[in-house]
């Protein structure tokens, strides 16, 4: 049987492994079609399709994309997206602008909580200029504010933290349409985080097409209730690890494993959007 990981992040996002080091990752961990799913960027796709076809394996191009539902941040994954789409590469770029312009808010609001960190310690773990919590949290760790990384999100930056920022302005309905225009599918990513199934109801209205099921801060009833969800309402199913290397030590690239027929499925999916 073949089996894939198709939530994996490199550092071209707020991972740590560079694309060809995560090919190789994934293959010594047994997987035969990995996904990347880089936060708001495509840039990781092509040094990755090189490494894979190098090592034999399978390279879904794929993202999650960054945007905010009252207040709070919901990502929703792409995959197999036409990823040289002028159009959604310019999206993209103004989505970054938003993580350059969010990270000096959450900055202002650390030094009111005596946290001093400068944009330069938090640029400096920071391949590109597509920023992120994580490299702050980093940050914060590196500057002696913290001693780990959860506790920096738990004390500062955390979804209910003092120096937290959403910022993303794009909606949700935005990411499934830009998805669905760069000719990808759109699904809903760790949707244990919006705390609401319910909106799953609305985000199918705008066009989603899958579910992230398999997830590491799943619990098996969870699970199980979204496998069922998904059977119900027709959605694909998916899953992975949301491997980011150093950056979050406690998840291991392969420790979601789903069956290689979910894969045949997003593909299937993709032919049905090619030919219409
Ligand atoms: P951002 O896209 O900048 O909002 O950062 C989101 C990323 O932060 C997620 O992909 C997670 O990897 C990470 N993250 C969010 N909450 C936590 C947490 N409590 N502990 C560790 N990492 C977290
Ligand atoms: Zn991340
Ligand atoms: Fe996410
Ligand atoms: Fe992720």
């Amino acid at each position: 049987m073949k089996f894939a990981d198709l939530h994996l992040h490199t550092n071209y996002s707020d991972g740590t492994s560079e694309p060809v080091e995560l090919v190789r990752e994934a293959k010594k961990a047994g997987l035969d079609c990995i996904a990347l799913a880089d936060h708001d960027t495509i840039e990781g796709i092509n040094p990755a399709l090189e490494a894979a076809a190098q090592e034999g394996i399978e390279l879904i191009p794929g993202i999650e994309l960054s945007c905010e539902y009252n207040d709070a941040e919901v990502h929703i994954l792409g995959y197999l997206i036409d990823y040289k789409d002028k159009q959604f590469i310019e999206k993209l770029a103004a989505i970054r602008k938003i993580r350059e312009s969010r990270l000096h808010e959450m900055i202002e609001k650390l030094k009111g909580l005596k946290v001093d960190i400068q944009i330069e310690d938090v640029l400096k773990l920071c391949r590109t200029n597509n920023v992120g919590r994580l490299h702050l949290a980093r940050a914060i760790v590196k500057k002696g504010y913290a001693q780990s990384i959860s506790e920096a999100f738990q004390r500062f930056i955390g979804d209910n933290s003092p120096a937290y920022v959403c910022g993303f302005k794009l909606k949700p309905e935005e990411a499934i349409k830009i998805i669905l225009s760069a000719r990808g599918i759109p699904v809903l990513a760790h949707p244990y985080i919006l705390g609401n199934d319910g909106l799953i109801t609305q985000f199918i209205g705008y066009g989603l097409r899958g579910i992230e099921v398999y997830y590491p801060e799943h619990t098996k009833n969870k699970t199980l209730l979204y496998e069922k969800l998904a059977k119900e309402r027709g959605l694909l199913i998916t899953g992975g690890s949301d491997y980011h290397g150093a950056s979050k030590p406690e998840i291991n690239i392969g420790i979601i494993k789903i069956p290689y027929a979910l894969v045949e499925k997003l593909k299937e999916e993709k032919a049905k959007i090619e030919t219409r």
